[in-house]
């Protein structure tokens, strides 16, 4: 289902500012899937222009990874209020919008444990799991899957952030024209 930007197939529309649509390439092979807008994205449409966004773009740039020529896009499109959790309801709302845009991919590269049990159908660990490729269906596609660390996780726990930064060096290799 294509998304629309005055949805309200669930509550988050009623305290939304902005519902926001993907950035980046959208034909791009790969796409990273967050969990939900915070109030930057909230107020400009935009995912991942906040704090977080910042410590993304910045392991991008250290790992030559083009923002540009990836697709950006979130589990859901509108912001849980006060940034809490979005519900297992708000996620299966959001979900067609979600398998539109993954339509094409080669490569999903989930940050966090909300896009990482949204799209493998199971609570993850994320240690237990982080860097390592699974292989999913989308409708009648197979693609792989590479659960990590939310960069939100990455300002605060170098761990984290160096395990980000080794799914995006193993993104870049994958993909060296990106
Ligand atoms: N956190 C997310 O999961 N997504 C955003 O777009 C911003 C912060």
């Amino acid at each position: 289902m294509f998304l629309d930007l005055d949805c309200e197939l669930c509550r988050l529309s009623k305290t939304r500012e902005k519902v926001v649509a993907p950035s980046g390439d959208l034909g791009s092979p790969v796409v990273f899937v967050g969990e939900a807008p915070g109030e930057k994205e909230d107020l400009s449409g935009k995912p991942f222009v906040g704090r977080a966004g910042k410590m993304l773009d910045r392991l991008l740039q250290d790992e030559g990874l083009d923002r540009e020529k990836i697709m950006i896009t979130n589990t859901v499109k509108c912001r849980p209020p006060a940034n809490r959790r979005p519900k297992p309801e708000e996620v299966a709302s959001c979900r067609p919008y979600l398998e539109d845009e993954l339509r094409g991919r080669q490569l999903i590269v989930c940050l966090g444990r909300t896009a990482c049990e949204g799209l493998l159908n199971n609570k993850v660990v994320m240690r237990d799991c982080a860097n390592q490729t699974f292989a999913i269906a989308v409708g009648r596609e197979r693609m792989d899957l590479i659960p990590t660390y939310h960069p939100s996780a990455a300002l605060r726990n170098i761990d984290a952030r160096e395990g980000l930064r080794l799914t995006i060096r193993m993104v870049k290799e994958r993909f060296p024209d990106l």
